[in-house]
């Protein structure tokens, strides 16, 4: 079933295409005149619209030129109505980005299955839009944790690094490693370690802000980006994530597991930093003074 738009200034052939159509199940709306037309086809957003090439004022080709400039409308398939005479103008529909043609008066068989074929194809269409939406979502997120990945992350904070940059905003990265996961691991297994790095995740995703962006940058090493937040507001954010973090305790087969962080914070503008990778590498620098200086902590770079 379709929601379909006829648009004809002829009132007997679009009620006749009507009559056909609403019998297999589908909703029909028609316009008279191709304004009308291109209205209905940005408000009701139809599955498919049915064109009559002659029409007064403004033809069928102009219509779905219209139709074809619009990014609301120009997925829209569309099915121009010729009469037989208008042999040679079937080809000039299909060139203008017309999908298909049905000639009156019409067969109604035919109509149908044109009609069927392009609402099939469509959804077939949408389909695999929706599937690609899907494995770009995939393709930035690290698939342990659902975090974003390292390359998303990495490109993610170039552009934001400009945009700070140009606009004079503060822009801030934290990054942050579990303490002696080794050692964790050794103890209670590498699979006990993922739950681990999964719970990790998820206490990341609390602490933060829906806009902050977050990362599992490598395999126990984790990222944040927080957009407008100035040196003293990260390092605030930072301390609130490690307590959280050491406080957090893990439920698994009757252990009570816990771990902690040692984070790094860096923040532009600062006289040292000029682009995204010197953000990150000061924040590198931190998470290691913190590592040194007895872990479990939060060192701000240049503090
Ligand atoms: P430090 O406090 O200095 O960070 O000590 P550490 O033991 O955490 O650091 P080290 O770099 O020596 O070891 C990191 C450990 O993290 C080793 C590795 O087994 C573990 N690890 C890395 N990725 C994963 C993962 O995906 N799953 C699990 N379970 N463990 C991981
Ligand atoms: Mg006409
Ligand atoms: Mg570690």
């Amino acid at each position: 079933m379709g929601k379909i738009l006829i648009v004809d200034d002829s009132r007997l052939i679009a009620h006749v295409a009507k009559t056909m159509l609403t019998k297999r199940g589908h909703e029909i709306i028609v316009a008279q005149d191709g304004k009308a037309g291109l209205e209905a086809a940005k408000s009701e957003k139809p599955d498919i619209i049915l064109l009559d090439v002659i029409m007064p004022i403004m033809d069928g080709y102009e219509v779905c030129e219209h139709l074809k400039e619009d990014d609301s409308t120009k997925e829209i398939p569309i099915i121009m109505v010729t009469s037989q005479a208008e042999a040679a103008d079937k080809v000039k529909g299909l060139e203008l980005g017309a999908l298909d043609y049905v000639t009156k008066p019409f067969d109604e068989a035919e109509l149908i299955a044109r009609v069927n074929i392009h609402l099939r194809l469509r959804e077939l269409y949408e389909a695999v839009q929706e599937q690609n939406r899907q494995l770009q979502k995939m393709a930035n997120r690290d698939g342990l944790t659902g975090l974003y990945n390292h390359r998303y992350f990495h490109e993610q904070l170039s552009q934001d690094f400009l945009r700070a940059k140009r606009y004079n905003e503060n822009l801030s990265c934290v990054l942050f490693d579990i303490d002696f996961f080794k050692k964790f691991n050794d103890t209670y297994g590498h699979q006990t370690g993922d739950i681990v790095l999964k719970a990790l995740a998820s206490v990341v995703q609390r602490a933060t802000r829906e806009s902050d962006l977050s990362a599992r940058y490598g395999g126990e090493e984790f990222a944040l980006i927080l957009y407008h937040t100035d040196g003293p507001a990260a390092y605030e954010m930072a301390e609130r994530l490690r307590t959280m973090v050491e406080s957090h305790e893990v439920q698994d087969n009757g252990n009570v597991l816990r771990v902690t962080i040692s984070l790094g914070v860096a923040t532009f503008p600062h006289e040292r930093i000029h682009d995204s990778k010197e953000l990150v590498d000061f924040a590198d620098q931190a998470l290691y003074k913190a590592k040194d200086n007895g872990r479990n902590r939060v060192e701000v770079f240049d503090d």
